[in-house]
């Protein structure tokens, strides 16, 4: 048990308590000290066993065999946007990187954090498909973005959007279990309707958190409203279809009740005609929608951004139907942090070239 454990889970950020105390019992401790554990690791944030100053010694020691708290290098930050936006570039131990992304509010803070190191997905108007995929992030690497940003920040952070490097869905058991060590009141203790997983549709993923639920709000990387539009600039959309996409969401918003909110980049000649307001609108009829308009942010695409009197004459148009939509403002331009505009060099040596989904959702795939 001890040596299954020390090889599958040396980053004490990866542990959720049940797994911490299954640990602690193998080695004839009480269930207690587990707990001690979990509150030092998720709520005093601690990057140190030493630092568990309330465990005996040999505990302590016993556990640096097999077990440290794993916690990424800052190799790079940005400067500061005038906002306070800052692009943190994070290096793990095997010399991989990923970027998150610090955006102050002025009532409270949110981080953006990767959930792959790149992407597969290769979508037209984002930076990290160009990058290829090379790994999935573990949990605790996803915990560990915004304890690193939290502690150079000096600011508590209320707000979690795992809408950064890599699709989320694709990481699925990791992503899940990251939302349960955000939101167990016994460790970081965030509230889930403050956690945001963004997908640019997996459907078998989305049928799945139908079922079982998903600790975080969802919301969709729509940017489209016909499969013609939206494969040229989502290539997995050929294999995830509107059609099925929007069934699928439909009953996630029947089942759970909860909204939905969809992102829509405005790309000049493509999606951003009075016609698409319309066919948008008629998309997303009968479901509890919240939509996000974005500008399209310089990532080296042959796509424009829609001039500034489209996306006005869109949002109005898209407003008279009655969906609640949000103009967003470009945060992060100035340090290339926006929206797809997060990417790293990967290193030859990591590179693996396909993503790691889970059994459940390659099967659904392979139908
Ligand atoms: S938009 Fe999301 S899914 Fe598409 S390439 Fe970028 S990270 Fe991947």
């Amino acid at each position: 048990m001890k040596d299954t454990l020390k090889k599958k889970m040396n980053n004490l950020r990866d542990l959720t308590l049940g797994e911490l105390e299954s640990f602690l019992t193998a080695m004839g401790q009480p269930a207690y000290r587990a707990r001690q554990i979990y509150r030092w690791v998720f709520s005093a944030k601690a990057r140190r066993l030493d630092e568990m100053t309330d465990l005996p010694q040999d505990l302590r020691r016993e556990l640096s065999q097999a077990f440290q708290i794993d916690t990424p290098r800052i190799a790079h930050l940005s400067p500061r946007a005038p906002d306070g936006t800052r692009k943190y570039l994070f290096e793990f131990q095997r010399g991989d990187r990923v970027e998150a992304v610090y955006l102050p509010g002025p009532s409270s803070q949110t981080v953006c954090i990767s959930t792959q190191v790149g992407c597969s997905l290769n979508c037209e108007f984002c930076a990290t498909g160009r990058m290829g995929f090379s790994r999935n992030l573990s949990a605790g690497e996803m915990v560990s973005q915004v304890f690193e940003i939290e502690k150079e920040e000096g600011a508590k952070i209320r707000n979690v959007v795992l809408m950064g490097m890599g699709e989320p869905f694709y990481n699925f058991d990791a992503v899940m279990k990251a939302l349960n060590l955000f939101t167990d009141s016994k460790g970081i203790g965030l509230s889930a309707r403050r956690l945001t997983v963004s997908t640019i549709g997996i459907v078998p993923a989305i049928e799945r958190i139908t079922r079982e639920g998903m600790n975080a709000k969802l919301a969709i990387s729509l940017h489209a409203t016909n499969d013609h539009q939206r494969s040229r600039i989502i290539p997995v959309n050929k294999t995830y279809p509107l059609e099925a996409l929007m069934k699928a969401l439909r009953a996630y918003a029947h089942v759970t009740r909860y909204p939905i909110t969809f992102e829509y980049i405005l790309i000049k000649d493509l999606n951003d005609r009075p016609e698409d307001a319309e066919a948008l609108s008629l998309l997303l009829r009968n479901i509890p929608a919240k939509i996000n308009i974005l500008g399209l942010h310089p990532t080296g695409s042959t796509w424009l951004p829609s001039p500034q009197e489209r996306v006005v004459a869109f949002q109005q148009k898209l407003r008279a139907t009655g969906l609640n939509v949000t103009l967003r403002t470009s945060r992060g331009l100035e340090c290339n942090a926006a929206c797809g505009q997060l990417a790293t060099p990967i290193p030859s040596s990591v590179r693996t070239g396909s993503t790691n989904l889970t059994d459940d959702i390659k099967k659904k795939r392979a139908r």
